[in-house]
């Protein structure tokens, strides 16, 4: 026997304004089933209780793509989409099937994972997504990654400072990345102020939010590309996690 996704149609309605439809849910159960068998093989999760599942893996993927609670709209319209470090797919499996218009670019430095990831997007037939095996660092001195990309997702990767170099230079101008993040400190902030200074971006915001059934911290930060990368960014695999900006 599988184990069964709640449905809370309720609580998403309630947090993002939003439900998905059978076709969603259906999805979002095969991903769910997909992830416990590919455990068995690949160290994917071990977030495997499905309430726990729900809320820590598709709920809070939605959540960062809704800032204030609201689907960021172009979303809906054909925009690319990158997830760099997606490990098993989060949070760019659940953004694709929850607007299933944009294009998207999964990527991870492990093959084994993007090989799980192929499958997944096979198994869950979403079209117009792409995998790519490879390092932040090499991929964003790429001229067909570089400035590439409308919105840049990351989740649990490094700190705030290293998301920042990783996403910045993959986005074109006016392009936004969304860092997820647990706790967040002030000191964070005056850290990835310096940072995003340099990699030509801004903070547009930082929001504080708690997860709907284990009522847990967690913060996302919005960056905004102003202007353009510096060529030097990013700096050769393992100089931003060495020496953070
Ligand atoms: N985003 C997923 C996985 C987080 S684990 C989630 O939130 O569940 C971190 C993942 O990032 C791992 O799969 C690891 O292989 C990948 N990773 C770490 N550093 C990377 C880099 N520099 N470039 C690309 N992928 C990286």
């Amino acid at each position: 026997m599988t184990n069964s996704l709640p449905e809370m149609a309720e609580i998403w309605q309630q947090t993002l304004n939003w439900q998905p439809s059978v076709q969603q849910q259906t999805q979002f159960q095969k991903l769910y089933e997909l992830i416990l068998e590919g455990n068995r093989q690949l160290n994917l999760t071990r977030i495997t209780d499905p309430q726990e599942f729900w809320e820590k893996h598709l709920w809070d993927s939605l959540r960062g793509i809704a800032p204030k609670g609201e689907f960021i709209s172009s979303l809906q319209e054909s925009v690319s989409v990158i997830d760099i470090g997606t490990g098993a797919g989060f949070p760019g499996i659940p953004v694709k099937i929850a607007a299933p218009n944009c294009t998207i670019t999964l990527m991870d430095s492990t093959r084994k994972k993007i090989t799980f990831i192929e499958q997944t997007l096979t198994e869950l037939a979403l079209t117009n997504a792409k995998t790519l095996v490879g390092r932040a660092e090499e991929i964003g001195q790429q001229p067909e990654h570089r400035q590439a990309y409308d919105v840049a997702l990351i989740r649990a990767v490094g700190t705030a400072s290293v998301c920042a170099e990783y996403t910045l230079p993959l986005l074109k101008q006016k392009g936004l990345a969304i860092i997820y993040r647990g706790n967040w400190t002030e000191d964070e902030t005056t850290a990835l102020q310096n940072a995003v200074k340099q990699l030509g971006g801004v903070i547009e915001a930082i929001e504080k939010f708690t997860t709907p059934l284990s009522e847990s911290i967690r913060h996302c930060v919005y960056l905004r590309k102003v202007g353009t990368t510096p060529v030097q960014f990013p700096r050769a695999t393992g100089i931003p996690t060495q020496k953070p900006l």
